[in-house]
């Protein structure tokens, strides 16, 4: 594996050329140039629909389109390419487990601990089985350090714990939970645990065997890979179990006036024309990050945020919300309203996001309304930390009085 370069890491992001200071690939990341020729090739030169068709350029187009699967299951250490669901992304994948694993297996007092910390995307889904179904939704707080407290899990499991929601990284803090113990620990109570990998799997793809994850939920767009696609990794009895939830062409074996048979898995839960060129886009994406030092890439971005963390710590009444050394900086100013200063950022060039991220209940916890965050990539240089700072000083002297 070749060190990285971030120049020319950098050098392969033609957005950055009109992104201003991008500080918002938490929300989601920028495209490298390979990923945009696969999506570009993928319109221009393809003929023809997946699964459905004898010609060679739909029979290769299918194969590519499987083979992508196989890559997302070398990623995450999957058993295999058949454990893998493709979704619209990380919501989609996290509605599936509660709507076809949990909804038809929950009982009235049934427990569905969640961590304070989860994006609502492994949070509604969750109070919506609860509602549908009668079963109780379990807070897992968070600790001062800002990470899901797994010393309170025990206490907190029991027999009618079934699932157990947790997120690989916090796309407020990136602070990242001990999967390996949380995972034992629900299996010792009985209860599966969904992992929410939306940010983590871009920072630490995880090995899902390895910890016992039973589902696991990204989206490609956060991994440098095309929007409206991402992928669900299930174990495979789990998911050999489940009823789709959607029906239609290609995810049966029979139809009659008498009723459907459906296909194996992952089929059954891929009904109608599925989203080939994101398949396309995100298989570019992982083949061309397979060519990129990601451990040594994440150094590099940390490094960033803590430049940027330890310089805005000089400035009165700078409070951060990150966790660990993650590439995450959540952070406010006391007695400055993080719109006001979102909206003179923007006005500066710079591109971050400010507000609740999707995590209401984890706001409520960190006891603030809002907050700004600036989430590096290695795309990122030194400079947009300057430019960052120098920004919020010419804000802080128009709020601040
Ligand atoms: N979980 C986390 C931690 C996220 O950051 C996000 C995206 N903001 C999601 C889930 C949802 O991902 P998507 O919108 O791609 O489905």
């Amino acid at each position: 594996m070749k060190a990285f370069n971030p120049a020319a890491f950098r050098s392969q992001f033609p957005a950055l050329a009109d992104a201003g200071v991008y500080l918002d690939s938490a929300a989601t990341a920028l495209k490298p140039q390979p990923v945009i020729e696969a999506s570009q090739q993928f319109y221009s030169l393809s003929a023809g629909n997946v699964h459905r068709s004898q010609f060679p350029t739909a029979q290769r187009l299918t194969a590519r389109y499987e083979a992508a699967r196989d890559a997302v299951a070398a990623l995450l250490n999957a058993p295999s390419g058949k454990d893998i669901v493709w979704t619209r992304g990380t919501t989609e994948a996290i509605n599936i487990v509660a709507q076809c694993y949990a909804r038809p297996r929950l009982q009235p007092g049934d427990e569905i601990i969640v961590s304070e910390a989860e994006h609502h995307a492994n949070f509604v889904p969750w109070l919506m089985v609860a509602e549908q179904t009668g079963a109780k939704i379990v807070r897992l707080p968070i600790g001062k350090d800002y990470l899901p407290d797994l010393s309170q899990l025990p206490s907190l499991l029991n027999e009618r714990s079934k699932i157990l929601a947790l997120g690989q990284m916090s796309n407020v803090t990136g602070g990242c939970p001990d999967l390996a113990k949380a995972v034992g620990l629900a299996h010792s109570a009985g209860a599966v645990v969904m992992v929410d990998g939306a940010q983590g799997v871009v920072h630490s793809p995880p090995d899902v065997q390895a910890l016992g994850i039973d589902f696991y939920a990204f989206s490609a767009h956060k991994l440098y890979g095309p929007t409206g696609i991402g992928a669900l990794y299930g174990k495979t009895d789990l998911l050999a179990e489940m009823s789709p939830w959607l029906g239609g062409g290609k995810m049966i074996t029979h139809v009659s006036f008498d009723g459907f048979k459906t296909q194996a898995v992952p089929y059954r839960f891929e009904a109608g024309t599925p989203n080939v060129a994101g398949v396309i886009g995100l298989s570019a994406a992982l083949e061309w990050l397979s060519g990129i030092n990601i451990a040594e890439a994440e150094t590099y971005s940390r490094g960033l945020a803590t430049l940027a963390e330890a310089e805005l710590a000089k400035r009165p009444g700078f409070r951060s919300f990150r966790c660990q050394d993650s590439s995450l900086l959540a952070f406010d100013f006391a007695g400055v309203h993080h719109s006001d200063l979102v909206t003179l950022l923007a006005e500066s060039g710079i591109a971050l996001r400010a507000g609740q991220h999707c995590a209401q209940p984890l706001l409520a916890a960190l006891g603030v309304s809002g907050t700004l965050r600036a989430s590096f990539a290695p795309y990122n240089t030194q400079s947009d930390v300057d430019a960052l700072v120098k920004a919020i000083d010419h804000a802080l002297a128009i709020l601040v009085d």
